[in-house]
C-alpha cells in the first residue's frame, strides 16, 4: 500500500534574520493553523560545514542555483561573476555560509498531509520582492536579488524550506538524530484525517 499523504515530513530551518525579527511565533503558527503537526524542533548556531553539506545533499542543487543565478545577472544586464554555473553555484553557497552562521536559527521538523508542497506553499517564493502576498516572505520581509548581489550577500528570505520529498528525508536526516523527531497523536487530526468524522457527538 502506498504510504498516506498525511505523514509527510518536511524540514524548515528560520534563519537567523527570521529569529532577529522576532517571527519565530508567527512563522511556526502559520504551519499549526494549517493542521501541520511539529515533530521536532531546537535552536542552533550552525557550523558553515554543516551548511555547506545541507546544500550539497541535493547533487545537482548547486549547478542549478548557479544556473539561475547567471540568469538573473543576464536579466539584469550585468554580466556574472563566471561562466561556470558550478562557479557561481559556490559562490551562492559562500554567502548561505555566513548567512546561516550569523546566530541562532530553529530547526524544525513538520509532519502532515502533503507536508513538503503545502509548507512551500505557505512558505512563497525563493525572492521576497516577488513573492506572494499572504505567504511568509511575501508577508514579513523585503529583500531582492538586485540588493542581495549589489551587496554580494544571500537573499534574506527569513525560511529554508525542503524542496522535494527526496531534499526533505536528507535534511531530515542531516539535522535531526532519530530520538529527535517524536511520533505522536493531535487531537486537531480527528477532524483533520478520520474517514467517517463519526466520532464528535455523545
Ligand atoms: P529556496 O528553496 O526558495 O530557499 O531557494 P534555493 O534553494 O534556490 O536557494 C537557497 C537560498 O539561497 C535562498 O533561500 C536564498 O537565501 C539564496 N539564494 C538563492 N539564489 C540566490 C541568488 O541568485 N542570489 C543570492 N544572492 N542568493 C540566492
Ligand atoms: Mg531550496
Amino acid at each position: 500500500m502506498p504510504k498516506h499523504p498525511k505523514t509527510d515530513r518536511t524540514l524548515v530551518i528560520i534563519k537567523p534574520d527570521g529569529v532577529q525579527r522576532s517571527l519565530i511565533g508567527e512563522i511556526l503558527g502559520r504551519f499549526e493553523k494549517v493542521g501541520l503537526k511539529i515533530v521536532g524542533m531546537k535552536m542552533a548556531v550552525p557550523t558553515p560545514s554543516h551548511v555547506e553539506k545541507h546544500y550539497n545533499l541535493d547533487p545537482n542543487w548547486k549547478r542549478l542555483v548557479g544556473e539561475k543565478a547567471i540568469q538573473s545577472y543576464i536579466k539584469k544586464g550585468v554580466k556574472p561573476p563566471s561562466d561556470d554555473p558550478l562557479k557561481v553555484g559556490a559562490q551562492v553557497i559562500e554567502r548561505l555560509k555566513k548567512y546561516f552562521v550569523s546566530g541562532p536559527v530553529v530547526v524544525i521538523a513538520i509532519e502532515g498531509a502533503h507536508a513538503v508542497p503545502m509548507v512551500r506553499k505557505i512558505v512563497g517564493g525563493t525572492e521576497p520582492l516577488s513573492s506572494d502576498v499572504g505567504t511568509i516572505r511575501g508577508d514579513f520581509v523585503l529583500d531582492s536579488y538586485v540588493m542581495a548581489d549589489t551587496d554580494n550577500r544571500a537573499i534574506r528570505n527569513l525560511i529554508h524550506a525542503s524542496g522535494s520529498e527526496t531534499d526533505a528525508e536528507k535534511e531530515l536526516k542531516h539535522w535531526f538524530k532519530k530520538d529527535e523527531l517524536i511520533s505522536y497523536k493531535l487531537i486537531s487530526e480527528q477532524i483533520l484525517y478520520d474517514v467517517n468524522m463519526d466520532g464528535l457527538l455523545e
